[in-house]
């Protein structure tokens, strides 16, 4: 996909919420950005202010320089009406604006989160629907994005164009500040009665709705079914034990009139946190914010405060239940155990560090004694969601349990939890790795990423939002040195912070979830009641009310929509030069090193690919479970354990990965490897190596039980992402007959992946596949078809690459493979026409279509690729998602020469693909203007121009071939395509019979498919 569409999530608990600020995990790491000789000027010019100082009806608090960030904090306050305000001058040009309020609802209507929605149907100045999905296309924004916390509601923006910093800036105070919330957007957006058939007033009347549908659909998800519970009932006395996001059933006790009130005292400047990130002048942004927002504003009492929780005198249990899971590999366990403690308020930042600290230490990874004594156990399939510690909420709280066991073994997973927790209090951390926890604190906060000014907001508001010092939050080294202090005066402080917080806490939660048979019958009973109750309470002039606004709003949604008074970025506005990189080329004992010198701030990454070119069909199917278990087995004289710990101790971690990309200038011929990948501090990188020379040389391939761990980890994963990436898995399915590569892809990562992984997941003996990953190793590990690079700084370049040398010297084989790509052509494939239904028990579909195209060097590709934007943008939208109900739809020009089509939790089937058909038709009419033409061009460069990480740079090279020339072409082509071009285009690649064409699907049992005509073939395997 091309661009992500805009998700508004609703945000409960986060899952691994290691997030205080800082404290890496491997899932998420806190990002961050460029630096040049520019820094100084950034920095200096807000360092001159001083507290006291007044500007644009601010008062400067604090100015704060944190240089192990490389940033200026400074903090203000809006003298009139008293907003916050946080501005980090920082020199990364991908600035960011964000404004959040604190939102505590104290029932369980979803009222901030169907304000949030409504926030977005037209506002004053734009009174336009859904205006951030436009500016989607009128922008060149790296992030746009709103969110409904549990006790905040955020609406985030990041761009590295200032003109589009302005323009964006202006349409989101506008929609926050001054929203019209006409009582149809929250009839449409919220909950509303009406006639299933709006057109048919004689059809029975059913509950709709945006949020409505969506919580319904959230809460069908066992694991934030379980996070829901979680919270309500760890903290019930106050705002934290409604949800939200609304339950489903009292969503409509909510009337407009409640949810106008709750914007007039909530989205209230006295009430909100302004927050800017970057490179442009904070003067100007608050200037604007002064002049657009807060000048007509008076201060207000927004009483938003939320108290700390009632503490409980003894432990409490609760029992809660869920629907069965048909996709488990194993009925008998579907059980979820947690157990829950309230630590100490977030916005004592040291305590926060600390407590994240600590989970980090019992939790994170295989050396922690959590996954010693319940993840190797092999009693579940692993950690219970929001496991770990959570800051999420104004009283923290620290979870640990397992999901995925059998009922049976719930006492013994207490057992487990408690035995496991006096074992550290008696024996305490190894001092290794409190020194992996603190290493890897040092290397988030110089690792350098894109978005940067986003992770800061992200991690601060929580505490922020409850009055805590965001400027303090920011200052890690300090936490670090008083940490580090507090273990030189009293060796034995953590296990004491254990016993205080874990064995002596009474405010502590056992939480249990079962699948129960009826659970979906029930839920659909209760909305039944509800539903009828509320039918039965209406008058003859009621009914006759809910079907004419159901006519009102239909119509509303047809009308041609005047889009005049939203701002735009033009495309002159774009560079029509790329920016080049520069890099060299060397060759070491035969292999190619590609070297990128880049401002990496004391980090060195490596890449590695290793061609597959000589291994054995049948073992392609191993090779993406051979990535993801060969760094986790342990190796040389070290257990998989030791192993870890060495890897959180002197490295970024190891990866290895499935590389398979079509070669650029033909369809028929591609690469096939695996790419390795790590990064590690400088003065670290002898180790780095030492731990890769062990893997390739001695890998530990014996372990069987420690194998079956991952591959049940696995397969759990992969069956868990159908759901989320549905459309990713039918895209693959429709594209796998059209070319080699594709086909490959499909293999490798599609539902035949899926179904693979599942069949080896159900065997009891892992002999065999471990004789299968023994084959793979003995190909893949070897230097013989190998390419390299490096990104490091300048200095430290050629240390770096001395150090690839002996690291080379000591792996098997014999190098001389000078090619700069090791590609191979296909023969004998031939594109086919193929039809496939995964059958999967979800209630909706995921559809897909795809047609062979061109590669990426070829003069067509770029034209294609705006005419997917433009028919996503224009024609599929409003079919698929608009009219149809789908979640999302859309279409792309891939790399793997395939020009697809796809639908997203999709209520629909055999319409969306005569959506599909209709689009092209659509596109060859040519009804659409230039200013369309031009979004869908500003659309695709904000993903072209995106930043790109110093450690990512020149990577598109190495790992595809794709140099700057031809990205360069590749740019004139984007702008020169026009209408005619369009039309041509789509002629000569997507008319029917013009080229090969192919469609998969993944959803339930299908009249469609089953339709004998149709030639389509029913999978059922993965089920
Ligand atoms: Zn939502």
């Amino acid at each position: 996909m091309l661009r992500a569409p805009i998700v508004r999530g609703t945000q409960l608990l986060s899952k691994w919420s290691l997030r205080s600020f800082g404290v890496p995990t491997r899932r998420g790491q806190i990002h961050a950005c460029r630096l040049s000789s520019q820094a100084a000027s950034v920095l200096t010019k807000v360092e001159d202010y001083k507290p006291g100082d007044h500007l644009n009806g601010f008062t400067i608090e604090q100015v704060v320089p944190i240089p192990e960030l490389y940033l200026t904090a400074v903090k203000l306050n809006h003298d009139r009406t008293g907003a916050q305000y946080l501005h980090i001058a920082r020199d990364d040009s991908n600035n960011v604006f964000s404004v959040g309020f604190r939102t505590t609802p104290m029932d369980s209507t979803g009222v901030p989160h169907i304000l949030e929605h409504t926030t977005l149907c037209g506002s004053q100045k734009y009174p336009c629907r859904d205006p951030f999905f436009k500016m989607l296309n009128r922008s060149l924004s790296t992030f746009m994005n709103a969110w409904t916390a549990s006790d905040y509601t955020m609406y985030p923006f990041s761009t590295m164009n200032p003109q589009d910093f302005e323009n964006l800036l202006s349409v989101y105070l506008d929609a926050a500040f001054f929203p019209r919330l006409r009582e149809l957007d929250f009839r449409q957006e919220g909950w509303r009665l009406e006639h299933e058939n709006n057109q048919d007033c004689n059809s029975p009347i059913i509950f709709k709705g945006v949020v409505f549908n969506e919580m319904k659909g959230a809460l069908t998800s066992p694991e934030q079914l379980f996070g829901i519970h979680l919270q309500n009932k760890l903290m019930p006395s106050n705002t934290y034990s409604h949800n939200s996001g609304g339950e489903p059933l009292n969503i409509p006790d909510l009337t407009w009139q409640q949810l106008r009130e709750f914007h007039a005292t909530h989205y209230h400047p006295s009430n909100a946190r302004f927050y800017s990130y970057g490179n442009l002048p904070m003067e100007r942004n608050l200037e604007l914010i002064d002049k657009l927002v807060l000048q007509k504003f008076d201060k207000i009492e927004p009483k938003t405060e939320v108290p700390n929780e009632t503490r409980w005198d003894e432990p409490r249990e609760f029992h809660v239940h869920c629907a069965p899971d048909p996709m488990a590999a194993d009925p008998e366990k579907q059980t979820t155990i947690s157990v829950n403690y309230l630590l100490g308020t977030i916005t004592d930042q040291y305590e926060s560090f600390l407590m994240s600290f600590i989970s980090s230490l019992l939790v994170h990874g295989p050396p922690a004694p959590f996954y010693k004594s319940l993840i190797t156990a092999n009693i579940g399939s692993d950690y219970s969601a929001y496991t770990g510690y959570n800051g999420s909420t104004k009283d923290a709280s620290f979870s640990i349990g397992l999901q995925g066991i059998k009922k049976e073994d719930l006492d013994k997973v207490k057992q487990l939890i408690e035995q496991t927790f006096d074992e550290v209090i008696q024996t305490g951390f190894e001092s290794e790795r409190i020194e992996a926890i603190l290493h890897m604190i040092e290397l988030s906060q110089k690792h350098q990423t894109t978005m940067f000014g986003l992770g800061i907001i992200s991690s601060l508001m929580s505490s922020w939002n409850h009055d805590a010092d965001p400027v303090t939050c920011l200052q890690v080294n300090k936490h670090v040195n008083q940490f580090k202090q507090s273990l030189k005066d009293n060796p034995k402080f953590l296990q004491e912070k254990v016993r205080q917080y874990f064995k002596e806490n009474s405010h502590k939660m056992v939480l249990v979830m079962t699948p129960k048979e009826d659970f979906k019958k029930q839920t659909e009973e209760a909305e039944q009641q509800k539903l009828s109750e509320m039918v039965a309470r209406l008058s003859t002039q009621d009914k006759e009310k809910v079907f004419q606004t159901g006519l009102a709003l239909a119509e509303e949604q047809n009308k041609e929509e005047d889009l005049s008074s939203l701002p735009t970025l033009r495309v002159s506005d774009i560079s029509p030069q790329l920016v080049r990189t520069h890099f060299d080329l060397t060759n070491i004992g035969g292999v190619q090193v590609q070297c990128c010198q880049q401002p990496t701030n004391g980090i060195t990454y490596f890449r590695g690919l290793s061609s597959m070119k000589t291994l054995p069909d049948e073992l392609l199917p191993y090779v993406p479970l051979f990535c993801g278990v060969i760094t986790r087995l342990g190796a040389g004289d070290m257990s998989f354990q030791e192993l870890a710990q060495r890897e959180e101790l002197k490295t970024g971690g190891l990866g290895m990965g499935t590389h398979l990309v079509q070669y650029h200038s033909d369809v028929m011929s591609y690469e096939q490897g695996v790419t390795l990948s790590s990064s590690s501090l400088d003065r670290n990188l002898p180790e780095m190596f030492s731990l890769w020379t062990e893997i390739f040389n001695r890998p530990t391939m014996s372990d069987n039980d420690r194998l079956s761990t991952l591959v049940r980890m696995s397969a759990s994963d992969l069956a868990m992402s159908l759901a989320n990436s549905g459309h990713a898995y039918a895209m693959k399915g429709a594209s796998s007959s059209l070319t080699p590569v594709a086909r490959l892809k499909q293999l490798m990562g599609g539902m035949t992946q899926v179904t693979f992984m599942k069949g080896i997941a159900e065997c009891e003996d892992m002999m065999e596949t471990m004789t299968k990953l023994k084959q793979v190793a003995s190909h893949l590990l070897n230097k013989e078809n190998m390419r390299c690079a490096i990104n490091s700084s300048p200095e430290f370049m050629s240390s770096a690459l001395s150090e690839l040398e002996s690291f080379l010297e000591t792996l098997p084989g014999q190098a001389g493979n000078n090619e700069a790509m090791f590609v191979k052509q296909a023969c004998g494939f031939v594109p086919s026409q193929e039809r496939n239904h995964y059958e999967l028990p979800f209630p909706v579909n995921y559809m897909s279509r795809g047609i062979q195209a061109v590669p990426y060097t070829h003069p067509d590709f770029p034209t294609l690729r705006i005419l997917a934007r433009l028919m996503s943008a224009k024609f599929l939208h409003r079919e698929i998602r608009e009219k149809g109900g789908a979640y999302g739809s859309g279409a792309s020009m891939g790399t793997d020469g395939v020009f697809k089509f796809y639908s997203y939790r999709d209520p629909n089937s055999i319409n969306t693909l005569e959506s599909f058909s209709h689009s092209v038709e659509w596109a060859i009419k040519g009804d659409y203007t230039q200013q369309d033409i031009d979004e869908a061009k500003l659309s695709i460069f904000s993903a072209v121009d995106g930043p790109v990480a110093p450690s990512d740079k020149a990577m598109t090279f190495f790992l595809s071939g794709i140099s700057d020339d031809m990205r360069q072409q590749q740019r004139e082509g984007l702008f020169a395509a026009n209408k005619q071009s369009l039309i041509d285009v789509a002629q000569r690649y997507l008319t029917p019979n013009a080229q090969v064409t192919a469609e998969a699907f993944l959803g339930p049992e299908n009249t469609m498919s089953q339709d004998k005509a149709g030639g389509w073939k029913i999978h059922k395997e993965a089920m």
